[in-house]
């Protein structure tokens, strides 16, 4: 419709004032100056000054769309969470997929382990499932994530990215080998979110009406197929766009051609944890699928692109402590820590009652006590005006123990306990590199060389022994690619060399 057409609404201030002028400053005069009575122009400026608020410092990067999911297989004997009650049942949710370490800028198509994030809007309140699109993570104890994490940031001094810390750490942690075998595999590297799988990774658990737990993992796996770049690949795409997956996300979604992914579980009972080679609080290890065959639990869709990018994917806050009636924790460690950390950065870059935000407001009644602080905005809509603590006697929400959990069993002494004695961290990267094809195994190897190529050697020789323990093929493999790339560099070396002389020549020429 032609503008002069259009009946279009009145401009205001953010206190709802008709505005008669956004074109021009109040000013003395053409030349100026400005009167500090212009509110309306202050008003513009102060809030452009606090449009930004601290980005996560991990997952900063993110991609996001609502969905809907549907159930198609009964577990209802493991669990009484109403998400999963009838064969059918659909609920709303939201998903974020993001990149680890690269910030808000960072392009898309980078080798990174990707963050896939749950939101589920049940009926009894939002179930989150902080999930990444790899099974394992590279530890195992919560006291070295913060290390780890600025392996992967930038160096203080030289504000770059530095591979040397990154090897240095790893070579230091080989609990991280299971992890970056995935990550330097195929799928470290996938082409847009819909073409990977996500994981719930950490081992929760289940509870039933009858008290019993049962432990489990949760695995999404992608309808549309694996699809991944090389890393040259990848340097073209981003040469292009750095926005590569926002644009494959955001397009298949609004031409309607909406991604799926089938959700399944795994489920150990309480009494089998002691009966496996492997701690399955681990977060470094999977639970083989021999052991434990994946059950088919529902599908989701997404079919929703956000209105709001900021809104509804930036101030969308996920945490692994939001889970309901009928799914709990475990005791794994990295789980109890992110239990607290992720509502702590929540709170942190949002602000106290960032869960009333309209994206992370639940879709069932709220009725806590909590009370007041920056931005109370929500309205005291009830009966029980003078019940404001609890217990009271003016008709105030109560518990209800329906919805409390079964014990949790656990035993041992408290200390700091080794988690690497005795724990093998090379038979399942050596399961999942004896998966590989062989074209998988070379460009694995490459992958692996090429991002070495150029970090101090003793570094390298103390990796390249973990490599020999998950299989020498590949650790030899490893050797004869860094070989070639030495050798690439001195030809190129001795060419510039070369270049220079003839210029040097020509001059004295
Ligand atoms: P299975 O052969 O039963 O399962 C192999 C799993 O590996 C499948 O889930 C498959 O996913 C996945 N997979 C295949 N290629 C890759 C790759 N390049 N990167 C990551 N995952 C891949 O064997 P096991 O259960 O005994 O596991 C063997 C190894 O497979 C493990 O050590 C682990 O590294 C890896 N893996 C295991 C998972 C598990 O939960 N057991 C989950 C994911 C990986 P898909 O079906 O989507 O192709």
């Amino acid at each position: 419709m032609a503008d002069a057409e259009q009946k279009r609404p009145t401009l205001t201030t953010s206190a709802g004032a008709p505005v008669g002028d956004n074109q021009h400053s109040i000013t003395v005069g053409r030349r100026g100056p400005l009167l500090l009575q212009d509110y309306q122009l202050i008003e513009k400026l102060t809030h452009q000054n606090r449009e930004r608020i601290p980005e996560r410092v991990v997952h900063a990067k993110g991609w996001g769309a609502f969905g809907t999911f549907t159930v198609t297989g009964d577990i209802t004997k493991y669990t009484n969470a109403k998400i999963f009650s009838a064969i059918g049942k659909q609920t709303d949710l939201l998903l974020r997929f993001s990149t680890v370490a690269g910030e808000q800028g960072a392009a898309d198509a980078e080798r990174d382990v990707r963050g896939f994030s749950l939101k589920f809007y049940t009926e009894e309140g939002n179930w989150d499932l902080v999930g990444n699109n790899t099974p394992v993570f590279f530890v195992r104890d919560p006291r070295k994530f913060p290390d780890f994490i600025r392996t992967q940031k930038r160096h203080p001094r030289t504000n770059m990215r530095s591979p040397t810390a990154m090897w240095d750490f790893w070579s230091l942690e080989p609990q991280s080998m299971h992890q970056i075998m995935i990550l330097f595999s195929d799928r470290g590297l996938p082409v847009g979110p819909q073409y990977m799988n996500g994981y719930g990774s950490h081992t929760y658990s289940f509870w039933n009406d009858a008290g019993e737990r049962y432990y489990v993992k949760f695995h999404f796996k992608t309808q549309q197929g694996h699809r991944h770049y090389t890393n040259e690949e990848a340097g073209e795409v981003i040469g292009k766009s750095r926005e590569s997956y926002q644009e494959e996300l955001y397009g298949t979604i609004h031409r309607g051609d909406f991604p799926k992914w089938k959700m399944f579980v795994q489920v150990m009972p309480e009494s089998a944890i002691g009966d496996h080679w492997y701690n399955p609080f681990d977060l470094t290890k999977v639970w083989p699928h021999g052991d434990y065959p994946l059950i088919e639990v529902g599908e989701f869709e997404l079919n929703r692109n956000p209105d709001n990018y900021f809104a509804q994917v930036e101030q969308a806050a996920f945490s692994p402590s939001n889970v309901v009636r009928g799914i709990s924790f475990s005791p794994d460690k990295m789980l109890q820590a992110r239990i607290f950390s992720y509502a702590d950065a929540h709170r942190h870059r949002l602000g106290t009652h960032y869960e009333a935000l309209p994206v992370n407001q639940p879709k069932c009644p709220v009725h806590t006590y909590h009370k007041d602080g920056m931005m109370r905005f929500m309205e005291d809509k009830n009966d029980w005006p003078d019940a404001y603590y609890e217990p009271n006697s003016f008709g105030g929400p109560v518990e209800d123990p329906r919805y409390k959990e079964p014990p949790l069993h656990v035993e041992g002494e408290a200390w700091h306990w080794d988690h690497s004695e005795g724990n093998d961290d090379f038979r399942q990267p050596r399961d999942l590199w004896n998966l590989f094809d062989e074209g998988q195994k070379d460009r694995t190897a490459g992958n692996f060389a090429a991002a070495m190529h150029g970090i101090p050697q003793f570094i390298i020789d103390r990796q390249m022994g973990h490599f020999e323990q998950v299989d020498p093929k590949l650790a030899e493999r490893i050797r004869d690619k860094l070989a070639h790339l030495s050798k690439d560099q001195e030809k190129q070396e001795t060419q510039k060399d070369m270049d220079r002389m003839a210029l040097a020549d020509a001059a004295a020429k």
